[in-house]
């Protein structure tokens, strides 16, 4: 600051512009940030002088271009990682979206007749196959998909049944209740939080009941004095009712987790259905592992008639969508996991981890680093008992404390996020892609050889 000279003193833009370190943020973008800097100083009571000006801009630049998409490497241990963008895609995905997306397609055309032909096609009967169901349908997301359901099913009759120990918090602020009540729709809370019984949902459903909706508890468990009815029961009572028997599966395991050396088991579409449920829905980036989209699988007349509803075309998805979750169920189909990255780092063996732990630890070797076992976890609100063995890099440095390595590592390119566990900085290696060992290699000898701030 340079006390407070007259307003005179402020530097025009086009002076700024010129003294402004380089920058690949396009032109307007940047005049905005300089007129809107200047704006500021201009109600400030003091202006500083052009110097501190350039460089407070180009902070202010330097962090909007960080706010931009970029892909990052993620140490966190935590496969599916709402932060950080759930599912990574395959290969075949990612070629997908470029052949598509770069194209004309034929997203809504029947090659055969040579006119207009149905959305998804392909997609929608591979999925049915892969949930076992008689169909299925893709929508923006798992939440858009239970707000279509519910809607649908509550214009006539409004309550929907639910009970009380599913009434999840699912990530940053989503409440399956609150999504029910903003559908239009009113929950009717059967049940205690630990223990509902047939019975409950016996005396709760009546001439308003729209729905029976069950929930899949998906981020957290239950344990001790517990119980719901298995969903045969509550299925077998919701048919003699002639009321629809909804499950939101949250993550939509569609392979047994079991398979995959995990503790739990996650239900899958398949078995959901097999049991009695008239339509299940769940989420295209979780453990199915592919883009942001809501499967909708069940009832063939239920599914065609969601997809009569108007709202409908408000929820559907893009080409560039329906070609990467194409790939990612065509993987499936195959059981071709290594199209299927976050089902492939679930995978990894502990010794292959550890082998690129002690050729990382070996490059580096003037730095301090030390192999130590972590657990890694699912994440995305996926099964929350399940830990997978892992291996991490655990990081220290005569010159930085552990919060200055993350803050460092979180400003190199690419981003690298670690995470702090008792007072040391650690990667996990196992959500760490091997192609990505070089440049972790290298972000690494950059952030913590160099003192300088
Ligand atoms: C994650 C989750 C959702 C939300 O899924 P999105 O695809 O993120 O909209 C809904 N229900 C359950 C049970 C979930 O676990």
């Amino acid at each position: 600051m340079n006390g407070s000279p007259s307003r005179r003193a402020i530097p025009a833009v086009e002076k700024i512009l010129q003294a402004l370190a380089p920058t690949s943020l396009p032109r307007p973008l940047v005049v905005e940030v300089v007129r809107q800097e200047l704006r500021r100083i201009r109600a400030a009571a003091s202006v500083p002088d052009s110097p501190a000006l350039v460089r407070q801009i180009n902070h202010e630049l330097a962090l909007l271009q960080r706010s931009r998409l970029q892909p990052l490497i993620n140490g966190s241990g935590i496969i599916l990682h709402t932060n950080f963008g759930r599912a990574p895609l395959g290969a075949a995905a990612v070629r997908a979206l470029t052949e598509i997306g770069s194209a004309y397609n034929n997203l809504e055309y029947d090659l055969g007749s040579g006119s207009r032909g149905p959305r998804a096609a392909y997609l929608e009967r591979s999925l049915a196959l892969l949930s076992g169901a008689e169909s299925a349908t893709v929508v923006n997301n798992c939440a858009a998909a239970l707000v279509l359901i519910v809607r649908h099913f509550t214009r006539k009759k409004t309550e929907v049944i639910i009970s009380r120990g599913e009434l999840v918090q699912i990530g940053g602020g989503f409440r399956i209740g609150e999504i029910v009540e903003a559908s239009g729709a009113r929950l009717r809370e059967v049940g205690a939080t630990n223990k509902t019984t047939l019975e409950d949902y016996l005396r709760a459903i009546g001439p308003e009941t729209a729905l029976i909706l069950r929930v899949h508890q998906s981020n957290f468990f239950m344990s001790g004095f517990a119980h719901a009815p298995p969903n045969d029961e509550i299925a077998k009572l919701a048919r003699g009712r002639r009321t629809p028997f909804v499950v939101d599966l949250g993550s939509g395991a569609l392979v047994a987790t079991e398979k995959f050396g995990l503790a739990e088991h996650e239900p899958t579409p398949a078995e959901t259905l097999k049991r009695g449920a008239d339509l299940v829905c769940f989420s295209g980036d979780k453990l199915c592992g592919g883009p942001q989209a809501g499967i909708i699988a069940g009832k063939s007349r239920l599914v065609a008639a969601l997809k009569r509803a108007p709202l409908f075309r408000a929820l559907r998805c893009d080409k560039l969508i329906f070609a990467a979750l194409e790939a990612t169920v065509d993987a499936h189909l195959r059981k071709d996991w290594a199209e299927i990255p976050a089902l492939d780092l679930l995978q990894t063996p502990v010794a292959a981890l550890r082998t690129r732990a002690e050729a990382l630890v070996r490059q580096l070797a003037p730095l301090n680093l030390r192999i130590v076992e972590t657990k890694a976890e699912i994440g995305g609100g996926t099964l929350p008992r399940s830990v997978l063995r892992s291996i991490a890099l655990e990081i220290s440095s005569e010159n930085f404390s552990p919060n200055e390595i993350a803050t460092r590592l979180r400003q190199a390119t690419p981003v690298v996020i670690g995470y702090i566990v008792k007072g040391r900085f650690r990667l996990d290696l196992r959500t760490i892609f091997p192609r990505q060992d070089a440049l972790l290699a290298q972000a690494l000898r950059a952030c913590l050889t160099n003192s300088s701030p």
